[in-house]
């Protein structure tokens, strides 16, 4: 089996890489490297099944040989970098989307687009499930990327009806864990590298907005088990792949503070724009369909990120 991953190179393409070689998959990664990093494909390059090849997707695609899998994992995808960003993120999700999908089309190969919680924008009902539709503010600036998600899984959707390519899209919720940039600007990396360096933990607005935070090995079982699955009418719909429990921004810079034993203040800063205020997925039908659920405990995922920048910054 012969995989393509793009955005190979990044923080979830990487140990998607990983486990697919794990798994005997051929690996051919594809990445700009505008926000990926090939430290965190180092390990790889000189694996016999693996590939790198720096390329940007929203250009054609050619992939010499037979491909069984296209993985669409391509895009700026903290809000600092989408904010900075916007019009890269808009075309990968646009342009990167449709050649992604047109390789797979070309080598008649099963599809996965990595969409996202994002595209039920600040949502009005919680936990969110598949079935709803989502509160995006469209001209906002995350919009860039939460339009872009959206466009992909129309895209997507139309090549599954239309070309009949066997394709399926997973919406991934915040995910955390080893090769996060110390300065990815996402909040479990911000406030653990705060906490260990000794600098206040920024909450943005009150800190009581929610959040739902999976573990990376986690996030990656639950896109293997999308992968693999038979293909039936069950594919129609997206699947929500995240770990349901739900905590405020607040009580997770206390639970850093406690787990890194650190005496770093807590500080409140300004609310990004159209920051959603709740998010939590329903994955029942992960749990259902692909016998799929989140193992790892929040303070398990949580230590084992803090061993990594522990051991970045030392
Ligand atoms: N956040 C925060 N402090 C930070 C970074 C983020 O309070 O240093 C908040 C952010 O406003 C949001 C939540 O933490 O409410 C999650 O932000 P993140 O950027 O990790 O992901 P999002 O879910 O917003 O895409």
């Amino acid at each position: 089996m012969r995989a393509v991953v793009t955005g190979g190179a990044g923080f979830l393409g990487s140990h998607l890489c990983d486990r697919l070689l794990d798994a005997g998959y051929d690996v051919v990664c594809l990445d700009n490297l505008l926000t990926g990093n090939t430290s965190n494909i180092g390990h790889l390059l000189g694996h016999p099944n693996f590939k790198f090849v720096k390329y940007n997707v929203t250009d054609y695609l050619f992939i010499d040989g037979p491909v069984d899998a296209v993985l669409h994992f391509a895009s700026p995808a903290s809000p600092i970098d989408y904010l900075e960003m916007p019009i890269q993120t808009l075309k990968v999700g646009s342009l990167g989307t449709h050649k992604a999908l047109g390789l797979a089309k070309e080598k008649k190969a099963r599809f996965l687009l990595a969409s996202t919680s994002e595209v039920y924008g600040d949502p009005l009902v919680n936990p969110q499930p598949e079935t709803y539709w989502g509160n995006v503010n469209p001209i906002g600036p995350r919009g860039v990327y939460d339009e872009a998600k959206r466009f992909a899984e129309a895209l997507t959707m139309a090549y599954r009806r239309y070309h009949k390519i066997d394709a399926r899209v997973v919406r991934i919720f915040n995910t955390y864990g080893p090769r996060m940039r110390p300065n990815d600007g996402r909040v479990v990396s911000n406030f653990i590298v705060q906490a260990l360096d000794g600098k206040p933990l920024t909450i943005y607005g009150d800190g009581s907005q929610t959040r739902s935070f999976c573990y990376v090995s986690d996030l990656i079982s639950g896109i293997l088990a999308l992968l693999k699955a038979a293909p039936s009418k069950e594919m129609d719909q997206p699947f929500n792949i995240g770990n349901p429990e739900e905590r405020t921004v607040r009580d997770l810079a206390i639970k850093i503070l406690a787990l890194t034993g650190s005496s770093s203040r807590i500080e409140y800063h300004d609310l990004p724009i159209d920051d959603p205020h709740v998010r939590c997925p329903d994955i029942r039908r992960a749990k259902s369909i692909l016998g799929w659920q989140p193992v790892i405990s929040t303070d398990e995922g949580l230590q084992h990120t803090i061993d990594y920048f522990s051991r970045l910054t030392s």
